[in-house]
């Protein structure tokens, strides 16, 4: 192996520049070449490749998003796009891909691993925790600080007016985010894709809450928890217990920002970790950590399993809004 190149793929997540720095410098540490491919597959296809050194990526260690783009390639899906971007690689030629994404990141690098034979290895990043074969991925901490943050300032009103606040999080499909933003900051619900609780059962909750002597509430809401979200659940609670309900819908901003020291520290080991499994002929895999440490993990099992939500936080949320 003597020439990687790296890209970022799906949706960014803070920390994927950190990443990225560990990736183009542990490769240059190594003494080999390394190119970034902007743009993610679009731009693979696209022949939007350049050698990069160990200066380039200084200083972005502390910024979110991505400095190399991301993009969705429509192209990519198909066998001639990866035949294109395949040969694209080869022109360069780079003999190892270092992929930065989400589930859908991780499929695409497997087709190319797959039919092309090319080494690959993912690194595990988006904000919604949902990856299985890694505890955390790469920006649900600073998201859920962003988040959390949030909560808190809405705590203050919450509690001055006698209000109820719907705070609805990211999490079309899981609640990873909402049920660790809603233990940390207090919630007196959470509601979650996994679990589906209806606008009668949070009214309920409510009244009762309000009847046990507690003034303001605070009601965690996955995006995917609700039919409509968490504006549609306002209407119905709303008309079932006649309380004050305001919705807040943190949306984008929980994906922005500085990314926090656990996603530059997590962002900086997985980068060079996905080097090292490179250089020691692992490909088709994605690294992952745990609480043994680093694990490699086929990408087939990243999309074939479902990594759950933590039950036993679920159970305590529901002991401690008592
Ligand atoms: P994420 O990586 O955040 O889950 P997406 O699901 O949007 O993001 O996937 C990012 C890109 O990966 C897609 O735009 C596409 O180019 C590629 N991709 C996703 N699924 C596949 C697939 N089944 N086969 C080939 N490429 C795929």
């Amino acid at each position: 192996m003597k020439h990687l190149a790296i890209l970022t793929s799906g949706g960014d997540a803070p920390g994927m520049n950190a990443a990225i720095r560990a990736v183009v410098r542990t490769a240059v540490y190594e003494g080999l070449r390394i190119s970034a491919v902007y743009r993610g597959y679009q731009g693979l296809i696209e022949n939007d490749i350049v050698e990069v050194g160990a200066r380039s990526v200084a200083n972005i260690i502390q910024r979110g998003g991505t400095i190399l783009r991301t993009a969705r390639s429509k192209p990519f899906m198909e066998p001639a796009g990866r035949a294109t971007a395949a040969a694209n690689l080869a022109a360069h030629d780079i003999d190892g891909l270092v992929v930065i994404g989400g589930d859908g990141s991780f499929r695409g690098a497997y087709r190319i691993f797959e039919e092309h034979g090319f080494p690959v290895v993912g690194i595990p990043a988006t904000i919604d925790n949902d990856i299985y074969g890694t505890d955390v991925s790469i920006g649900f901490n600073t998201a859920i600080n962003v988040a959390l943050d949030a909560v808190d300032r809405l705590r203050d009103t919450a509690a001055s007016h006698d209000r109820l606040f719907l705070v609805e999080v990211m999490g079309r499909h899981s609640g990873h985010i909402a049920l660790h933003v809603g233990v940390a900051g207090g919630a007196e619900a959470i509601l979650l894709p996994e679990v589906k609780t209806g606008a009668d059962e949070v009214a309920d909750m409510i009244v009762k809450a309000q009847e046990r002597g507690k003034s303001s509430s605070i009601v965690i809401v996955a995006e995917g928890a609700y039919e409509g979200g968490a504006m549609n659940l306002q209407a119905r609670v709303r008309e079932r217990c006649g309380y004050e309900v305001r919705t807040v819908i943190l949306g984008h901003t929980q994906r922005g920002g500085t990314p926090s020291t656990r996603d530059r520290v997590l962002a900086s080991r997985l980068g060079f970790h996905a080097v090292r499994t490179l250089l020691d002929g692992g490909s088709g895999v994605m690294v992952g950590v745990d609480k043994r440490g680093i694990e490699r993990v086929p990408l087939k099992d990243v999309w074939e399993k479902h990594k759950d939500i933590d039950w036993e936080l679920v159970e305590l949320a529901g002991v401690l809004a008592i």
